[in-house]
């Protein structure tokens, strides 16, 4: 079934003090990050609908999303630590809390890492300013009383709903030929190409290795992936022993590198970036909890020069 959200922009308006905000540009990017709720769940050629609560400003089909790690500045209430603060006009002191209904001169601050994503979606994006109220959206959702800025969506019945009111009928089909249920049907598009091979290469390191991340040790299949190694290398093609088992957290970080290989030592390296996190910092040192075959070596290599310079 193809997946649908519902997503929140609002731009620099929005409203909550409790972040700085995001950039959108709707009709080709949307931004948003791991503090968001489904923040992971939304994936390549999922279709992306945009409003503003009033109506949706269009929708089209995700044809890439990109991460990255940063420091976002978090915005807290001093006396009980939620992050539902408002701003007041006039009154001193300047804000108040929702939840408690504390009075303070100023924010609790902290920062904290989070993953990014932004998605780029312009080559399917279709207007849709006019076609449908902030209720009419509402009600297709799963969960229609749903207050979250990324919600799952039917997207059938937002195609029908869509198709209704425009009789635009190639827009709308074009948008769903690009879809992911689309797509299991035959008609590839490049982009999820890669996302079904990993899948089939995650299951062959499976059966060849088990249940255990490179890095970690044993970890139950559900939270391992299959990390491309020659994707360092020259040359793009499946190989063998071009793959690595890791825990989905520890795959992220290998991708941007703050995790690499020693390979001298055979050994997890960890950046120092991250001593201040047990969980990782503690893997700094520790011996792969697998061979590594004499093939990976020149890939984790390339692996280290291609990534660690940049954490
Ligand atoms: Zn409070």
């Amino acid at each position: 079934m193809t997946t649908a959200w519902l997503v929140l922009a609002l731009g620099n308006s929005r409203e909550h003090a409790g972040n700085d905000g995001y950039d959108d540009s709707p009709s080709q990017h949307y931004s948003w990050d791991s503090t968001v709720q489904n923040h992971a769940r939304v994936a390549v050629g999922d279709v992306i609908a945009l409003w503003d609560r009033k109506e949706l400003i269009g929708v089209s089909v995700i044809e890439a999303i990109d991460t990255a790690i940063a420091e976002k500045t978090l915005y807290s209430c001093p006396q009980c630590g939620k992050a539902d603060i408002k701003r007041r006009q006039r009154e001193k002191p300047a804000y108040r809390c929702g939840k408690c209904g504390h009075l303070f001169p100023a924010p609790r601050q902290r920062t904290r890492p989070v993953t990014t994503y932004r998605s780029a979606h312009s080559k399917r994006w279709m207007n849709g300013r006019g076609l449908l109220s902030g209720s009419e959206l509402r009600a297709l959702c799963d969960a229609p009383k749903s207050q979250l800025s990324m919600r799952p969506a039917r997207w059938e019945r937002l195609r029908q709903a869509l198709l209704d009111v425009t009789g635009q009928a190639s827009t709308v089909k074009d948008i769903a030929a690009a879809t992911r249920l689309a797509i299991a049907g035959g008609h590839r598009e490049s982009m999820v190409r890669v996302r079904v091979g990993q899948e089939a290469f995650r299951k062959q390191l499976l059966r060849a290795q088990g249940e255990i991340c490179a890095f970690t040790g044993p970890t139950p299949a559900a939270a391992l992936e299959a990390a491309h190694l020659y994707s360092y290398a020259e040359s793009g093609e499946h190989h063998d022993y071009g793959g690595l088992l890791l825990r989905r957290d520890i795959h992220r970080l290998f991708d941007l590198g703050y995790i690499a290989v020693d390979t001298a030592g055979g050994t997890v390296d960890v950046a120092s970036s991250l001593s201040h996190y047990p969980c990782y910092a503690q893997l700094h040192g520790q011996p792969l909890k697998m061979q590594f075959r004499p093939e990976q070596r020149g890939w984790l290599d390339a692996h280290w020069l291609s990534k660690r310079p940049r954490v």
